[in-house]
């Protein structure tokens, strides 16, 4: 399986979706910058995160929190005490693996095996997550401050203001998507694990009552599931794991992670869901001396909400896509991307690019859609070639304009799945496209 890995690997590179960071430079380890046809699949799949949390739940709103915040937050919230990773260091080479990554454990000692070399560990120690960043202009005056572990800190320290500007009724959630940062000890198998990534995630406020909080779970978890399954996740390389007792955080009621098998090491988490108790507002409470607390006016009580939490990765999310789309005919790779998330929606081809009508007609067809769709344009070589390059990034839909369409004022449309092809008049494309795309 290691070889579909390198296949996406290299596909990534070569087609513009994943390059390794300031690579010139010998890049930096666990970090990524996404290429143009990466940061439109990217988009796609945040675009539809916010309009499934927003539109399919009631009382749901967004944030774009900042990165940098108050270093009491993460006294606050523990990531100070306790975002910590067991670290081992082994003795032979001074290479560090985290303690509980025994997958790489064994690769690293069979390594050493190869080489008749002995392997020892040291004892695990303690490592901190936080990324320490500074801030100020004046040396010796700058003060330190963390880049967020999590984005979830950034929605909860504003919970006043979202009762303030909002005024909204229990339950009520928020969402946000953004960049955190970790100082992964291992970072590995290519995005999986970065130490600069991006979450999406939901804080759905909700009544400190056992019960129904648990629903509450019980309906994220569901709605998180599917959404998976929706995009193209294929649902046999889907479950849920519940975190045992002695994993729970002391806060924590339930928590579960929705895990995908991955070629690498079979099931990894993709997704959190938690019960985080009423930890964060009361933390926040306690540190800042404000009163994080919601009144209740039908009841007539004040109480601090629970917090049911959701929480993806988006680097993940998009990596386990481009792994479940993957496929390989005899003659073809293609991503089978969700139309919805593919870079570009058609590509436009003139038959012959040395045939002046034909080309302005195909231009014609091009400016037409730019407007509605990511459109795609090719005149190079062969049809066949043209169409082997837009299978393997994923365009579901390839127009052809060859000399009917001159007269019969239509374009041959290719299916990257079926490759059926069939003809539709131009004035009706993007009617066509649209059905196609956002069924
Ligand atoms: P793991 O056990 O894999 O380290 P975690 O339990 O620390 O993950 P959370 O703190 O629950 O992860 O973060 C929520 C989500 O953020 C995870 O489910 C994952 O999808 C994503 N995530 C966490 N760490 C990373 C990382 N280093 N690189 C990419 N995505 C990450």
């Amino acid at each position: 399986m290691d070889n579909l890995m390198d296949k996406i690997i290299s596909l990534a590179k070569r087609r513009g979706f994943i390059f390794p960071s300031s690579e010139i430079y010998g890049g930096l380890s666990g970090v990524w910058d996404y290429g143009p046809l990466g940061v439109e699949l990217k988009n796609n799949i945040k675009r539809e995160y916010w309009k499934e949390m927003i539109s399919k739940n009631e009382n749901v709103f967004g944030i774009d929190a900042a990165i940098f915040m108050n270093p009491k937050v993460w006294e606050a919230s523990g990531h100070l005490k306790s975002f910590t990773d067991p670290l081992i260091e082994c003795k032979t080479c001074h290479s560090r693996l985290r303690a509980d990554h025994k997958d790489l454990i064994l690769e690293h000692e069979n390594y050493h095996k190869k080489r008749n070399e002995k392997v020892s560990w040291t004892e695990p120690k303690k490592f901190n997550l936080l990324v320490e960043a500074y801030l100020g202009v004046v040396e010796g005056e700058k003060s330190k401050v963390f880049l967020r572990g999590e984005i979830t800190q950034g929605v909860h320290v504003n919970f006043l203001n979202f009762l303030y500007t909002m005024s909204p009724k229990l339950p009520f959630g928020v969402i946000q998507i953004g960049k955190a940062f970790r100082n992964e000890i291992t970072p590995s198998n290519f995005t999986f694990r970065s130490r600069e990534f991006e979450q999406m995630e939901l804080q759905f406020y909700v009544e400190p009552d056992k019960k129904k909080s648990l629903e509450w779970l019980e309906y994220f978890k569901k709605q998180r599931l599917n959404w998976y399954i929706n995009l193209g996740i294929k649902k046999e390389n889907l479950r849920f794991r519940k975190h045992k007792k002695n994993e729970l955080a002391h806060y924590a009621l339930e928590a579960w992670d929705i895990e995908y098998n991955s070629p690498f090491g079979g099931w990894k988490e993709m997704e959190g869901i938690h019960h985080r108790g009423n930890w964060d507002l009361s933390e926040h409470s306690k540190y800042s001396g404000k009163e994080l607390s919601y009144f209740d006016t039908k009841n007539n009580k004040r109480f601090i909400p629970y917090v049911i939490e959701t929480s993806g990765g988006l680097d993940r999310a998009f990596l386990f896509l481009l792994i479940d789309s993957y496929f390989e005919d005899k003659n073809r790779t293609v991503l089978k991307l969700h139309p919805k998330l593919s870079p570009y929606k058609a590509a436009i081809f003139p038959l012959l690019a040395n045939k002046k009508q034909l080309v302005s007609l195909a231009l014609r067809v091009y400016k037409k859609l730019k407007p509605y769709f990511m459109v795609a344009w090719d005149d190079r070589g062969n049809i066949g070639k043209r169409y082997y390059s837009q299978d393997e990034i994923g365009t579901p839909y390839c127009l052809t304009i060859d000399f009917d369409s001159l007269k019969n004022k239509d374009v041959t449309v290719r299916d990257r799945n079926t490759m059926r092809q069939i003809r539709i008049k131009i004035d009706k494309l993007i009617e066509y496209l649209d059905k196609k795309i956002n069924k």
